[in-house]
């Protein structure tokens, strides 16, 4: 039986708090459209509130509460976390699946994800130890200087549905890590497992203030986060119209951010493929996690002389993934997550063939299911470049096609995107995966496949994508700041002004 919604409130300085105006926001499962439980609705007071818990445990006792422990001290805590996680993962993946509709092997693996980055980032958190105090070589020795290695301060941490226990692990995992103390905001969306991290971080004994979980609407909750000047920091994982906004409000007090934001990649495919392999990651790379991933390579490349070969396969295969409600053995493809999502795919799919594009399969509600937010897998040929389908992110279940000739005119096209996020080219020619690799613009390129992520590797994008990098090192710097300190160990006087001779 499908685990209940826990009933949870704020979770602000180590304790439960009703939100101040004492709202709640519906938790609909988008694949029977029923409200299965309430979040807190957190508003501007409460916020303040979770920033002030956050600076109270960053200041106390001069950073030996938390932000100057060493690294050791923190990792124990994370590994607790990732332990718990685990020992939780059949229930959070089932409250994952329901709250955001991603099938339920998918959440399963986000869940040994989720555990895998808080491991990951305690073995980074006592690398800092040793690391912390680096001396740097100067040209004069009378000079001698160490670098010192601080977290950055109180973060504001706001995260998107997609994928929502994950994307809130990237940031709090490092962050933490690093000494900082943290207020997460996820999406209003889908916050379930994100109160049930608040929920293990009480119960392996974070210390109070270290993590605060604040969930609500993005203009009420999110807006009064990224604008404190309480938050020293604010990392944002969201759609490029937020992350604007985001960036406007923190350029007001010049707070640093860095942003994920959305993506409209390309997967090129080469005429030396085997067909079957290419397929496959070619759907994986777009319909994986319903086909609302960042990263999705939802723009398809293909070499013109298999085209027709590959485009029949591709729709035969495609018309087979099981889609059914998350919770059922096998589920391959979900719902989207919400009613104003499946309106909005459904608005690009009716646009795409206003505006001429060949729909190869999909393109509606499946027949099968009545209730739900449920988008067929959909692929469309003969896309034109300056059409709507070609140019903007859907995230949704939805692939365009163009063919090509040369290499030159893939990797024209490919690049020619305001987002710069991920790319994927596939052909047995290593030669060319690489060089395909190395003009591709973007932050994040698979070669021979799509989609697999690590933990270890950097995560980010170019151009309108955002900047900065989660995960692997670059993750961790993202939340510390760096201090030099110079010390001169002459014992001579400096002499830089005439001594005033003695009257
Ligand atoms: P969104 O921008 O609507 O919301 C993201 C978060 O921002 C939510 O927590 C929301 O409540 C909050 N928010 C909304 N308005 C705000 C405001 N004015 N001020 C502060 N916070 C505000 O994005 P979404 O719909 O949740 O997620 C989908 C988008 O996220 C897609 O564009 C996708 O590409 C992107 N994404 C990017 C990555 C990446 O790594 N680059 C990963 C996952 C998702």
């Amino acid at each position: 039986m499908a685990p209940a919604i826990p009933s949870r409130l704020l979770y602000i300085g180590g304790q439960w708090r009703a939100p101040d105006l004492g709202g709640q926001i519906a938790v609909i499962n988008p694949a029977t459209e029923d409200t299965i439980g309430y979040i807190p609705a957190a508003t501007a007071d409460d916020v303040d509130l979770a920033v002030k818990a956050a600076r109270e445990a960053f200041t106390k006792d001069n950073g030996k509460y938390w932000a100057r422990t060493t690294g050791k001290y923190r990792a124990k805590f994370l590994r607790a976390i990732a332990a718990e996680v685990t020992a939780r993962k059949s229930q959070l993946a089932e409250l994952e699946a329901m709250d955001c509709g991603k099938p339920l092997d998918e959440a399963a693996w986000d869940m040994d994800d989720v555990a895998g980055c808080f491991d990951y980032y305690a073995g980074l958190a006592e690398g800092l130890d040793a690391k912390g105090h680096l001396s740097v070589e100067l040209p004069m020795d009378t000079f001698k200087t160490n670098v010192l290695k601080e977290p950055i301060g109180v973060v504001g941490l706001i995260t998107p549905w997609n994928y929502p226990l994950l994307m809130a692990t990237w940031k709090v995992a490092p962050a933490l890590a690093a000494g900082c103390t943290a207020i997460l905001k996820p999406s209003e969306l889908a916050s379930v497992t994100c109160l049930e991290l608040a929920s293990i971080a009480a119960k392996v004994g974070l210390p109070a203030g270290v993590l605060n979980v604040v969930t609500g609407l993005g203009k009420d909750a999110g807006a009064p986060l990224s604008k404190h000047p309480g938050v020293d920091k604010v990392a944002f994982t969201g759609s490029t119209a937020t992350g604007k906004s985001i960036m406007g409000a923190a350029a007001e007090i010049i707070k640093p951010v860095t942003l994920e934001l959305g993506g409209k990649s390309a997967i090129i495919v080469f005429d030396d493929v085997d067909i079957e392999k290419a397929v496959e990651w070619t759907m994986f790379g777009v319909f994986w996690t319903n086909g609302q991933i960042c990263s999705a390579t939802s723009r398809l490349l293909l070499q013109e002389n298999i085209a027709s070969v590959f485009l029949e396969r591709l729709a035969e295969w495609t018309k087979t993934i099981k889609i059914s409600n998350p919770l059922e053995p096998g589920c391959r493809l979900g719902p989207v997550v919400s009613d104003g999502q499946y309106k909005k795919v459904m608005k690009y799919i009716s646009t795409a063939q206003e505006e001429g594009a060949t729909l190869l399969c999909g393109g509606k509600r499946p027949e099968h299911l009545s209730k739900g937010y449920f988008v067929e897998p959909t692929v469309f040929a003969n896309v034109r470049p300056s059409s709507q389908i070609w140019k903007e992110e859907v995230f949704g279940p939805v692939l365009a096609v163009r063919t090509f000739r040369t290499e030159e005119e893939a990797i024209k096209l490919a690049n020619d995107s305001e987002y710069g996020l991920a790319g994927a080219v596939i052909s047995t020619d290593e030669d060319r995966c690489q060089r395909v690799a190395e003009l591709l613009q973007a932050g994040i390129i698979w070669i021979n496949c799509a989609q697999p992520t690590f933990t270890q590797a950097p995560w980010g994008g170019t151009k309108r994508s955002g900047f900065g990098r989660e995960l692997g090192e670059w993750g961790l710097e993202n939340y510390l700041s760096v201090k030099q300190v110079t010390k001169y160990i002459s014992e001579e006087q400096w002499g830089w002004y005439p001594r005033p001779s003695k009257m």
